[in-house]
């Protein structure tokens, strides 16, 4: 099996601790590759390497920021088909998630390139005659990236080329499950001519070496996206330490279907927001509430289209469900599945397992009591709610401590309007799926969802500091 190393200041670093941990195809928990397994060493080396190259790099001019950047879309976009293959073997992605996941990925490179130019300040007024003053923005130094296994290219590309276009340098710890997409990504970023240090990836498991790195004293902010737990446990670190802090959670987001919606579209939006990436989406439409006068109607359809989808090879376009990343997950999807059959609930399909594949699963029935009403499934399961009326959609839809995403299928303006302000969400859509995401939009959440938004507008906050520079042009008196 092939053994794969930290990348530490430009190239390939033994563990310190001589450590490494298997990597294992989803579909059959089959080991395929050796990764190295880091200590607080390796996480100290890779710290320290960061912290020497940001001196250089966070002073190189923008054109050149902008040229890594842009080869970076270029040289994935060449090795598109490679990357697919690595994210079908790593965790499972059947290749049209895989394809798209790039596509996006290509575009969050081009915005993160186009960033490095608007870094702008301001010159502001003085109380004191004949001085300016104005305002830069500057790079906060050593940034921590920490990437979830749902998304290991989307999430790795998003989490590395924000920080680096605006002169900061990375740290990179991946999921345990992908290790190995953030390590070809930082060969291609190593073709695009970023140079050494800039980003360094150490692999392992988050529990055993998080800590060192989000409490190494030369991070200064950390960018985290990841699971609702593990990002509690970071805002205490970050906020001990006084490190500026972004965090993308998890999700229990709604869709709500009015009597007057476009049925084949809200069904279709269903379908992809519950199902796509096997449910193993942060923003997966994992609450329908359908207003009763087409509750039947919608169901019926719902259903039927769930039952279409495929569970065949991964690199086959028509698949749409693969497997599930690991036993941890499985068990808990299936804890869910079970708990809410025996407390009442109905499955209109699925339910059942395949290997590692979850049957997707429509649920109708589901109640307060059960565990897959308010928490997180993280996997192919959705529960139907029927309602009477638009008032009390968005009550229900309001009723979570989670604050992604959420959808409304309705023609009526008022209703979309009122639910798009009411809702407690950070990212609503009207007439479209919950799960849509784009480079350049406020992306993130509220409550257990998150902190802060991604997109190179937004990150500016938590990458850079504001200075402060006065200027005297001649003595006043
Ligand atoms: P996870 O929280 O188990 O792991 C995420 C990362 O945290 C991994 O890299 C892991 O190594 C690291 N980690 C674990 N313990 C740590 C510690 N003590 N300190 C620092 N890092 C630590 O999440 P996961 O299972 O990989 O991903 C699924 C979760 O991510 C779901 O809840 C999903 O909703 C969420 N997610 C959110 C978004 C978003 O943008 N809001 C996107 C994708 C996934």
């Amino acid at each position: 099996m092939d053994r794969h190393l930290h990348w530490i200041d430009g190239g390939d670093r033994a563990p310190l601790a001589g450590q490494f941990f298997e990597v294992r195809d989803p579909d059959n928990d089959r080991p395929f590759a050796l990764a190295a397994r880091g200590s607080a060493a390796d996480v100290d080396a890779a710290v320290n390497a960061a912290q020497v190259a940001f001196a250089v790099y966070s002073r190189m001019p923008v054109g050149v920021r902008e040229a890594i950047l842009s080869r970076a879309a270029a040289l994935l976009e060449r090795d598109a088909d490679e990357f697919a293959a690595l994210m079908i073997q790593e965790v499972g992605s059947p290749v049209g998630k895989a394809r798209n996941e790039i596509q996006r990925s290509i575009e969050m490179f081009r915005a993160a390139a186009g960033s490095t130019r608007y870094l702008a300040g301001k010159t502001l007024p003085s109380d004191t005659p004949d001085k300016m003053n104005l305002t830069l923005r500057v790079p906060v130094g050593v940034i921590a990236s920490i990437t979830p296994f749902n998304v290991p290219l989307g999430k790795g590309v998003r989490l590395s080329a924000v920080p680096l276009a605006f002169g900061n340098t990375v740290v990179m710890l991946p999921s345990e499950e992908s290790p190995l997409m953030a390590l070809r990504l930082a060969r291609l970023y190593a073709e695009a001519g970023l140079p050494p240090g800039c980003l360094n990836i150490v692999t392992g498991f988050g529990h055993e070496v998080g800590d060192s790195l989000t409490g190494h004293p030369h991070v200064r902010s950390i960018t985290f996206t990841g699971s609702t737990r593990v990002g509690a446990h970071i805002r205490e670190i970050a906020a001990r330490s006084g490190k500026k802090l972004t965090l993308e959670l998890g999700g229990k987001s709604p869709l709500v279907v009015l009597d007057d919606a476009d049925l084949p579209r809200a069904v279709a939006a269903a379908v992809q927001g519950s199902f796509g990436n096997q449910g193993q989406i942060c923003m997966a439409s994992s609450r329908v509430y359908v207003q009763r006068g087409i509750a039947a109607s919608f169901i019926e359809r719902f259903v039927a289209a769930t039952r279409e989808l495929r569970m065949g090879d991964l690199r086959d376009p028509a698949t749409m469900i693969g497997p599930i990343i690991n036993a941890r997950q499985r068990e808990r999807i299936a804890a869910h599945i079970d708990d809410a059959l025996a407390k009442g609930a109905r499955a209109e399909c699925g339910a059942r397992w395949v290997g590692h594949r979850c049957e997707p699963t429509v649920l109708t029935g589901v109640t307060r009591e059960m565990a897959c009403f308010s928490e997180e499934t993280f996997g192919p399961v959705t529960a139907v709610h029927t309602v009477d009326t638009f008032e009390e959609a968005l009550i229900l839809a309001n009723d979570t401590r989670y604050g992604l995403s959420a959808a409304i299928f309705t023609a009526n303006l008022d209703h979309a309007m009122t639910y798009a302000m009411r809702i407690g969400s950070g990212m609503v859509h009207v007439n479209g799926s919950t799960s849509q995401a784009e480079p350049h939009v406020p992306f993130g959440g509220n409550g257990d969802s998150g902190f802060g938004r991604e997109g190179p507008e937004y990150d500016m906050e938590a990458m850079t500091e504001w200075k402060w520079i006065s200027l005297q042009l001649r003595p006043t008196r």
